[in-house]
């Protein structure tokens, strides 16, 4: 699950992605409102994390374009300004939650990743496949009740299929959802995470289309 992370505070900004990237979302980060809006034009994410206020470009602004042009990808709010009017404004340009700094990261993630369920038609906080059960909260997954470990890119891969069973994703979707800005693509890195989720998991869970991508199927 690939976030963009919009913060102008550098101290703030690096604490907040590497305590995504702990919890294994691939993290873009903008520090002013421009450079934002250019990476929404380029990139696709999954959650936008947006700061109201922002060089070059408030939040605010950013977040009334976005919504005149897509307008169904999650956003959550952070702002220092406790007042209710900032939050009403923000809710009514689009945004879909709010956090008021300071704030506890564990809360931003647990926020996350209810924005993700919903924006995937989920209402569940574990994503069930036949006997396969993942909980994104807390990392956790199983197999007809089994534990098994699986790394944080492998854990972010099957996330992003059970989220859309019966969707195909390309490679190069999954690498999106796996790697942020200045972090290295290697080759066949996604082969190589679906050969060991195969050996964890089963190999009938993912079914690869050739030349197409990978699919994990509806159950019926
Ligand atoms: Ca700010």
């Amino acid at each position: 699950m690939k976030i963009l992370l919009v913060e102008d505070d550098a101290l703030l900004g690096d604490g907040v992605r590497a305590g995504l990237k702990q919890a294994g979302f691939a993290v873009d980060w903008a520090q002013d409102g421009l450079a934002a809006k250019a990476a929404l034009d380029s990139e696709d994410y999954a959650l936008l994390v947006l700061d109201l206020g922002l060089p070059k470009l408030s939040g605010m602004d950013l977040l009334k374009w976005l919504r005149a042009k897509r307008a169904t990808l999650p956003v959550l709010i952070l702002t220092a300004r406790d007042t209710v009017a900032d939050r009403v404004a923000g809710l009514n340009a689009g945004a879909d939650d709010y956090l008021v700094k300071p704030f506890d990261l564990d809360e931003l993630i647990a926020r996350l990743n209810a924005l993700l369920r919903r924006s995937a038609g989920q209402v569940e906080l574990t994503l069930q496949h036949g006997t396969l059960a993942l909980t994104p909260a807390t990392h956790q997954v199983s197999v007809a009740g089994n534990p098994v470990s699986l790394s944080a890119r492998e854990f972010s891969i099957v996330h992003a299929l059970l989220l859309h069973t019966g969707r195909v994703h390309t490679r190069e979707q999954l690498e999106q959802t796996l790697y942020g800005w200045g972090e290295e693509v290697e080759s066949n890195s996604i082969e190589v995470h679906i050969h060991h989720i195969r050996k964890k998991l089963g190999s009938d869970l993912i079914r690869t289309l050739r030349g197409v991508g990978y699919v994990i199927d509806k159950v019926n």
